[in-house]
């Protein structure tokens, strides 16, 4: 952990290090104050079809605006979060706002599905999915309008109680993913168990696919497996045209990044999508990650 706050370089993941001091309290006391202030702020990220080249969703990604510290990213206080369990009222806010905002879409014309983080305590909660539905009743927003994004590793921490959450989650309806696939510790065992309907590959993969053809085979044979598992699957981390014009030839079904879209503020996300057209990538070559 400390090499990790050091590499953040940031003073609010540091509080953890010794937890139940001053500044790790008054941490604490902030993030209650972020969610009743109305400081936290989802940022939307949009996920496309590559293959048709139309948007199908949004990541929905936190941020805490900070009165002194600014735009604080996720990475600084989702892991204090995690650790004293006020993830599950972030969470909370974060899917109802993700559900608000898939029914705000429906109702522009957009049909939407909202993707949302969920981390280790949340699969823990038995009362999670029961939670989720009756958040999402009274916005008339269905079940499969969400997709819930769970790490290989907060899997594996229980996976005997993971995989409870999740079937019960997947029989109501909604859709599952598994973030930053290829990172984790999870078998090839766990994911034939898994109900998921998604396989997110890493970024990092993704990211250097163009110079390195490890991680081009990499990505290739994880779309393979996906889909000879009959999962869909999405790129992360499409920073160029020519990463969209790989992947797409590869038959990859989504993607994800800064080449399509930056996550930016949920007020912006409708206008961005009905502006949005997809590149052309008929002069692209992509010889170099087929071969
Ligand atoms: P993630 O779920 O894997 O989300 C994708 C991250 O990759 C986002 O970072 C996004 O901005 C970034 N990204 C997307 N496309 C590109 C690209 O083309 N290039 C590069 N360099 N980066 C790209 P962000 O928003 O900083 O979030 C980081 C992580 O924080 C997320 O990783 C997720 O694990 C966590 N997180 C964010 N919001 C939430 C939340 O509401 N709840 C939970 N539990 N975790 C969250
Ligand atoms: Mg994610
Ligand atoms: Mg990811
Ligand atoms: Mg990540």
């Amino acid at each position: 952990y400390a090499a990790k706050s050091r590499q953040c370089g940031s003073l609010i993941y540091h509080a953890q290090l010794d937890a139940g001091s001053q500044e790790s309290l008054s941490l604490l006391t902030e993030l209650r104050h972020a969610v009743e202030d109305n400081e936290l702020r989802l940022f939307l990220q949009p996920k496309i079809d590559l293959q048709k080249g139309h948007v199908v969703g949004a990541e929905a990604l936190v941020r805490w605006q900070h009165p002194t510290r600014g735009l604080v990213p996720p990475m600084q206080f989702i892991p204090f979060a995690e650790q004293t369990g006020f993830i599950r009222m972030l969470s909370a806010w974060v899917l109802s706002g993700a559900a608000r905002f898939a029914r705000e879409a429906a109702d522009a014309g957009l049909a939407l599905r909202l993707s949302v983080n969920l981390s280790t305590r949340d699969l823990m909660d038995q009362d999670l999915p029961a939670k989720i539905e009756a958040m999402l009743t009274p916005l008339q927003v269905a079940p499969a309008s969400l997709c819930l994004e769970i790490t290989e590793s907060a899997i594996m921490d229980d996976p005997e109680r993971a995989l409870s959450t999740l079937e019960h989650l997947h029989a109501m309806g909604f859709k599952l993913s598994i973030d930053d696939f290829g990172t984790g510790y999870s078998s090839l065992a766990y994911l034939k168990r898994l109900p998921v309907d998604e396989l997110k590959i890493d970024k990092s993969f993704v990211m250097a696919m163009e110079r390195d053809l490890d991680d081009a085979r990499i990505v290739r044979s994880t779309i393979e497996l996906a889909h000879n598992l009959g999962l869909s699957v999405v790129a992360e981390g499409l920073e160029t045209v020519k990463a969209w014009a790989m992947l797409a030839h590869l038959g990859c079904d989504e993607g994800q990044g800064y080449y399509i879209g930056k996550p930016m503020p949920q007020e912006q996300f409708i206008a961005w999508a009905k502006s949005w057209q997809p590149p052309d990538t008929s002069a692209v070559t992509t010889e170099s990650v087929i071969a």
